[in-house]
């Protein structure tokens, strides 16, 4: 009887999970006795790093010649409950109908989304950078300023959060209003954070460089604040002052899926699964658990994965090695990514590229804009659809940094 692999989510992690176990029993001759199945809502990759871009074009590449490519089914739908004990998993396809799926192994990588605290306003005032459609209707919105009256507002967008989904979406703001408005508009960009800087948390290294582009870019900040509501025509902040603004973004914190709720303990303030040095949830026989869901250590020097793509690309392809090498056979690969950059785009400054978890400064300016750029139009897109160039790339120590 065959063995199945089905793996929720087909983001950077799911995808390369259902590559790395399509190669993994094409390498011990086992193809014919594994089925693999992905469960999204699409099969497509959408390019969730990229989405503070103002060019929203080429962001969600299809994986559904790929997936055929390699032998991958994928099942348009949502995983709605794991039911772990029976090794089966609850799915709710696009057109309404349920069926439960069953396993031999199950990989949950659903990935993860932003917080929305209860701060009044902010479902229905603000807009947010996380997801594909949530970009789109942020750039419909910013499209139609112009046809609204000239106003202080108009021309302001506040930024809730500074890290770096704030700041990246922070510095392309300037040129992206001014693109829309007219290159004389006087446009403003506010960042208001709880912390004491903007990108605080990326640490004490980077954080003149990243100050240096926020003033060369124009953008202002609120430190040690926070938006306490969001009204139609802008934000109030903590100490009960207004800023008049037509565009809020809030960037404010990523929490993991609520699926990997349902299964383990021990879950991190992210909401991630603790999981083994092969990727399992301890006490959850069967699975594996990838991505932004997964609490993963990097190495032995108590570094854990952060919630980035970075991460996600070599968690994935762990991840789905090791569910079939366990049921055919073959030698299980330890999760390991001791090297950490990170590449921050700083709009029309450029962008900057570090090393090390204390963020050694490394490219700025133009060089680190020409790897940002390579990083989000070519190295985290999909392989092309065919089965060896996945399969190269798809090897579970495969890892691509600088
Ligand atoms: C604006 C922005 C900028 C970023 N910049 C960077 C950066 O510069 N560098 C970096 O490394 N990272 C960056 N990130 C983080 C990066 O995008 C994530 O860490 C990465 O997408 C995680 O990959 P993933 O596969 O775990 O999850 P995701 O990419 O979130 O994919 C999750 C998948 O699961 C599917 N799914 C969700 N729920 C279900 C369900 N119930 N059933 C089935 N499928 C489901 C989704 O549709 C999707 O296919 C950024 C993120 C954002 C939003």
């Amino acid at each position: 009887m065959k063995h199945s692999i089905v793996i929720a989510g087909s983001g950077f992690a799911g995808m390369w999970a259902a590559l790395a176990a399509a190669r993994a029993a094409h390498v011990a001759g086992k193809s014919d006795d594994i089925s693999i199945t992905v469960v999204s809502p699409v099969a497509e990759l959408h390019m969730r790093p990229r989405l503070y871009e103002a060019a929203l074009e080429g962001m969600a590449p299809e994986l559904g010649p790929l997936f055929t490519a390699v032998g991958v089914r994928h099942v348009a739908g949502k995983i709605e409950a794991i039911h772990a004990a029976d090794r089966h998993v609850a799915v709710v396809r696009n057109d309404g109908a349920r069926e439960n799926l069953s396993y031999d192994r199950f990989i949950l990588a659903t990935g993860s989304q932003v917080v929305s605290p209860p701060v009044p306003g902010l479902a229905e005032y603000s807009f947010n950078v996380d997801q594909l459609h949530e970009a789109q209707k942020l750039e419909r919105h910013l499209r139609d300023l112009p046809n609204r009256p000239e106003s202080e507002a108009r021309n302001t967008v506040v930024i809730v959060g500074g890290g770096f989904t704030g700041i990246e979406t922070a510095t392309e703001m300037p040129e992206r209003l001014r693109a829309i408005l007219g290159q004389d508009a006087k446009v403003r960009v506010v960042v208001v954070d709880h912390a004491p800087a903007v990108g605080f948390e990326l640490g004490p290294v980077p954080r003149p460089v990243i100050e240096e582009a926020l003033r060369e870019c124009g953008v202002e900040s609120v430190a040690s604040s926070g938006v306490t509501a969001i009204e139609a025509g802008g934000v109030v902040i903590a100490d009960g002052s207004r800023i008049p603004a037509a565009t809020v973004i809030w960037t404010a914190g990523m929490r993991a899926n609520p699926l990997a709720a349902q299964i383990g303990e021990g879950h991190d303030r992210f909401g991630r699964l603790p999981v083994d040095p092969y990727l399992r949830a301890p006490g959850v026989p069967a699975v594996y658990v990838t991505g932004d869901v997964a609490r993963a250590a990097t190495d032995d020097l108590g570094n854990v994965a952060a919630m980035s793509c970075q991460h996600a690309l070599s968690l994935g392809r762990v991840a789905g090695y090791n569910a079939v090498a366990e049921l055919v056979g073959l030698p299980l690969h330890p999760y390991s990514q001791p090297k950490y950059v990170t590449c921050l785009d700083l709009g029309a400054w450029g962008a900057l590229y570090t090393e090390g978890w204390d963020r050694q400064v490394r490219l700025t300016r133009e060089e680190g804009k020409a790897l940002k750029v390579a990083i989000n139009t070519q190295w985290i897109y999909p392989p092309a659809p065919n089965r060896e160039a996945a399969f190269e790339y798809a090897k579970p120590d495969h890892v691509i940094v600088p």
